[in-house]
């Protein structure tokens, strides 16, 4: 239903670029193609195998210090963006201001990404990053899983809803140190649904990746469940302080 009125807006209103306010110059898609060529899309090549993460200077796959500290439980991660610019304001408009409208465009990022640098053959089934209750009662809707089916689509892979969910309410990650957003999280997640996630390639979607804590939390309860490998893709990480 939700989709159905996004389109809907899509089709009433006029398309304007999200970033400078002209007229978007593609069809069903709201950034105009300069302003799409100066987000910071994160490199396909030269990046940690693991956390997804680009170094300068190096080419090829690695393993970045931090995954060889913290070991993240998750196989493979990877992110269309950097959380930086107008890619921050762009994911800031879609997960808080529902600016839902945008999703075709997160979408194409996403799918580059995806079809970059994982094996999609491979990929069984895809699930969302659960928002908490109260985030939902917040904002009305979960944005990762209306980026995850959308996403699933494109990929032509079976999208599970209510796979994962999130026990009680963390506190809000933001404002903790990089230390205190490792332990904060452990114990968040509880799988629902585990029979669909069995022995499976499961990719999660989320929308931002910071340390990578909380993706690692829920892929290690994806794997207690059974999971054979956990993927995960977002739409953006942030800059490494
Ligand atoms: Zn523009
Ligand atoms: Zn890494």
């Amino acid at each position: 239903m939700r989709q159905r009125i996004s389109e809907t807006l899509d089709f009433l209103y006029p398309r304007y670029c999200e970033v400078c306010g002209r007229p978007a110059d593609r069809p069903g898609r709201h950034f105009c193609s300069d302003c799409l060529n100066r987000l910071p899309f994160t490199p396909t090549d030269g990046c940690c195998r693991r956390c997804g993460r680009a170094a300068e200077k190096l080419d090829g796959e690695f393993l970045c210090t931090d995954c060889q500290t913290y070991r993240p439980a998750f196989d493979r991660a990877a992110s269309a963006l950097q959380f930086d610019g107008d890619a921050r304001e762009a994911v800031n408009a879609f997960k808080f201001r529902s600016r839902l409208w945008l999703r075709n465009d997160l979408v194409d990022w996403m799918e580059a990404v995806v079809r970059a640098r994982f094996k999609v053959g491979e990929i069984d089934v895809i699930v969302a990053m659960p928002s908490t209750f109260w985030h939902r009662l917040d904002r009305g809707y979960n944005q990762c899983a209306y980026l995850a089916r959308a996403l699933a689509k494109r990929l032509g892979k079976p999208y599970e809803p209510f796979v994962l969910r999130r026990k009680g309410n963390p506190r809000k990650q933001g404002r903790l140190t990089e230390e205190e957003r490792r332990t904060n999280v452990s114990g968040t997640f509880g799988v629902l649904r585990p029979r669909v996630i069995v022995g499976q390639t499961v990719m999660v979607v989320d929308d931002i990746m910071t340390t990578g804590s909380t993706l690692s939390e829920c892929a290690a309860e994806l794997k207690r469940f059974g999971a054979a490998k956990v993927w995960c893709v977002t739409l953006a990480h942030s800059l490494r302080s």
